[in-house]
C-alpha cells in the first residue's frame, strides 16, 4: 500500500500539521490503527507535562 502525506488539524492547538506517509508506514508496521490527533508539539508537551507530573510524585 503507498502513502501519502496527510494534513490532520490538531485537537489541542488547531493548527495543521502534516501526518507524513513515512509516519504512517511507522504507524501500520507497529499496528497503529488510529491517526495521531495532535502536532507533533503538543505531544512533546503532553509527555513533558505528564512526565513532570509523574516526576512529581
Ligand atoms: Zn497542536
Amino acid at each position: 500500500m503507498e502513502f501519502t502525506d496527510k494534513t490532520i488539524v490538531c485537537k489541542d492547538c488547531g493548527k495543521e500539521f502534516v501526518f507524513s506517509a513515512k509516519e504512517q508506514e511507522f504507524y501500520q508496521q507497529k499496528g497503529l490503527e488510529h491517526e495521531p490527533k495532535r502536532c507533533k508539539d503538543c505531544r512533546i508537551k503532553k509527555k513533558a507535562a505528564l512526565e513532570e507530573k509523574n516526576n512529581k510524585n
